[in-house]
């Protein structure tokens, strides 16, 4: 049988221990340290404040699996999900770290040793990328560790397109930062896609599974970068992605873990086709969703709350495209648990109280699916291209359909939402609500300052990462 993802990350450990690196815990996905970013979407969060030299450690190497999360901030992979074989919203990472020890050559020559001759991964399969200028990480990859020199690729940092995928590794738009190297692996021509730094990089054939960041700089709000105290090491390779090629899959979603989690939502909805995309975002929201409670986030209708609660919504109408007409999601606990209690015990001790959550929000949620799916299905009926906004304002308003939810239906229709409609439409309410209520409305000001309305719905399906 293939490697399980229990030994994986296991052997990941091991590795790096033997290397004279700590073993870190995974840090909670509400980072403890950090007011600027909405969710541990990486291992190296929880050391942020070691990177900037304001924090010490008792030791200068680390490893750890991370849980981490990627729906909301910079980082936000919640619609690829059901897209890509390779995006999650919940995903691990496995991480090494060097906080002014060791640097680019240790770095990559223990990569390239893990990978090829601990996991065995056939080399003629792996390509990398350096950063466009760094020389010095091109030399270590083709002279020292004898990768051919057309399978070591150059990539810029891809300025004025921030958010595209480039080798300048930034956390976040402020903080630690550096050039990257970028391990990725080839699944074979019969999957479409091309080579990293190529028009169709975005393809499922050559997917990147291990990000060697060489951190340098502190990255300010206007763009100026200063040295950090000292050079250091953050590296994060996708578990799950790992675990497809050991598991001789292609995509993330056929992995044990994600086998058994759309088994179990088949089996809740009643579908036979395991292969609908519906179940994979099932399986990908029940682990984020179920996660999030147990580190202490549940729906509400701001800030971190509200990215729980539009994914667990998100979660709720796929199973209603597939036919569930009564609430299943939180049924899926136990199989989580099964899947990952091990590695996670206090999602385990937490199982009852994460189903109460989820099963409550379902039910809230029931109550005005069914109608706010007749009202969208009307106003998408005929040739109408877009949605129009105050469509789906009222469908948000009124029948708790978050925008993207709304948009996530329009996307699979091939439409599109009219989102500055949106926008104004919600303007004009607040507006009739403060004519109609000035009074009322001076009084809630003065209760929650005028600063604190509302954030949720308007900022967090930007790029802000301040809740
Ligand atoms: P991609 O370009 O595929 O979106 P990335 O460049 O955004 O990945 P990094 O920020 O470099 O990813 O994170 C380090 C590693 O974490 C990646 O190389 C990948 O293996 C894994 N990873 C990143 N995002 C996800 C995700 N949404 N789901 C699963 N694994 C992920
Ligand atoms: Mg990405
Ligand atoms: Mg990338
Ligand atoms: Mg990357």
């Amino acid at each position: 049988a293939p490697i399980s993802v229990a030994d994986i990350r296991k052997t990941f450990l091991d590795f790096f221990a033997s290397k004279s690196h700590t073993v870190v815990a995974s840090s909670p996905l509400v980072p403890g340290n950090d007011p600027t970013l909405m969710f541990t979407n990486s291992g190296m969060v929880q050391f942020k404040d070691v990177f900037l030299g304001t924090d010490k450690r008792s030791y200068v190497r680390a490893a750890s699996v991370q849980a981490c999360l990627r729906a909301g901030g910079k980082h936000n992979d919640l619609e690829n999900v059901g897209y890509t074989a390779r995006h999650h919203t919940f995903f691990e990472m496995l991480g090494n770290w060097s906080f002014g020890d060791y640097f680019k050559r240790e770095s990559l020559k223990w990569a390239w040793e893990l990978l090829t001759e601990v996991y065995k991964l056939p080399k003629e399969r792996l390509l990398a990328t350096v950063y466009a200028e760094d020389d010095e990480a091109y030399d270590i990859w083709t002279k020292e560790i004898g990768l051919p020199a057309d399978r070591v690729i150059r990539i810029g940092d891809n300025k004025g397109a921030r958010y595209k995928s480039d080798n300048f590794w930034m956390m976040a738009d402020t903080g630690p930062c550096g050039p990257c190297s970028e391990i990725f692996y080839d699944h074979g021509d019969h999957i479409p896609g091309g080579p990293p730094g190529s028009p169709d990089e975005d393809g499922d054939r050559f997917i990147e599974i291990w990000n060697n960041v060489f951190m340098q700089f502190d990255m300010a709000e206007d763009g100026t970068v200063t040295p950090l105290p000292a050079p250091c090491v953050d590296t994060g390779m996708g578990l799950e992605r790992l675990a497809a090629i050991l598991q001789h899959v292609h995509s993330n979603y056929d992995i044990d873990i994600f086998d058994a989690l759309i088994k179990a939502a088949a089996h809740e909805t009643h579908t036979a086709d395991l292969k609908n995309p519906s179940l994979k975002v099932i399986a990908d929201h029940i682990r984020a969703t179920a996660f999030l409670v147990s580190d202490g986030v549940l729906p509400s209708n701001e800030g971190r709350g509200y990215v729980q609660r539009r994914i667990i919504r998100r979660a709720i109408r796929h199973g209603y495209k597939l036919g569930q007409k009564t609430p299943f999601f939180h049924k899926l606990v136990p199989d989580l648990v099964t899947q990952m209690g091990d590695a996670y015990p206090s999602l385990a001790a937490q199982a009852v109280r994460i189903m109460d959550v989820l099963r409550v929000e379902e039910e809230r949620f029931y109550e005005t699916l069914e109608i706010g799916m007749q009202i969208l299905d009307e106003a998408l009926a005929g040739d109408v291209k877009v949605l129009p906004g105050d469509v789906a304002f009222k469908l948000h308003d009124t029948f708790g359909f978050p925008l993207d939810l709304s948009a996530d239906v329009c996307r699979e229709r091939g439409l599109t939402v009219n989102e500055a409609g949106f926008h104004a439409a919600m303007q004009a309410q607040k507006a009739k609500g403060r004519a109609a209520g000035k009074f009322k409305q001076d009084k809630a000001l003065e209760y929650t300052g005028a600063g604190n309305e509302f954030v949720g719905y308007e900022h967090l399906t930007t790029t802000t990462e301040v809740v």
